[in-house]
């Protein structure tokens, strides 16, 4: 088990101003910030950290979506980092996400749901270092 997660807050919550409230949620719920800046990635970008869903139906608007306006991403360290994260998030869709979780707060829809959070290890991994460096992380 590793201690640490991925995060991004997704543009549609960046453009309503959650960012704030997104990050006090995470604080709040005991997860350290190790890595954090503000971005904005092109459709080839959002195309790549996706990938793996390149089959699916909805890809080309995933990446519309998350490369149409500014995220924040995220290295967050807690113990049991993964899932205790993947709770705190709530489920993809915010219609079946569980009261105190931040998408039943701030998500709109299946496709914009606020925040990202890593699915296991190996891809939180992958992800942080998709953003990060080595000497970018505290
Ligand atoms: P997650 O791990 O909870 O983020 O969900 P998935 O890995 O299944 O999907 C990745 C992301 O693709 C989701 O967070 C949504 O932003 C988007 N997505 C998933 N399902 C749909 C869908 O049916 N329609 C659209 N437009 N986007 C979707």
């Amino acid at each position: 088990m590793s201690n640490r997660t991925f995060t991004m807050i997704k543009p549609d919550a960046t453009q309503n101003g959650h960012t704030g409230g997104i990050l006090a949620m995470i604080n709040e719920a005991g997860f350290r910030i190790v890595a954090m800046k503000t971005t904005q990635l092109s459709a080839e970008k959002a195309g790549e950290f996706y990938a793996v869903h390149k089959e699916r139906p909805f890809y080309g608007e995933l990446v519309a979506f998350m490369s149409r306006g500014p995220i924040t991403a995220a290295i967050l360290e807690k113990s049991n980092a993964v899932e205790d994260f993947r709770k705190l998030i709530g489920a993809t869709n915010p219609a079946q996400a569980d009261e105190g979780t931040i998408r039943k707060k701030y998500a709109t829809s299946i496709g914009e749901n606020a925040v990202h959070g890593s699915d296991s290890d190996e891809n939180a991994a992958v992800e942080g270092a998709f953003f990060f460096s080595k000497l970018e992380q505290f």
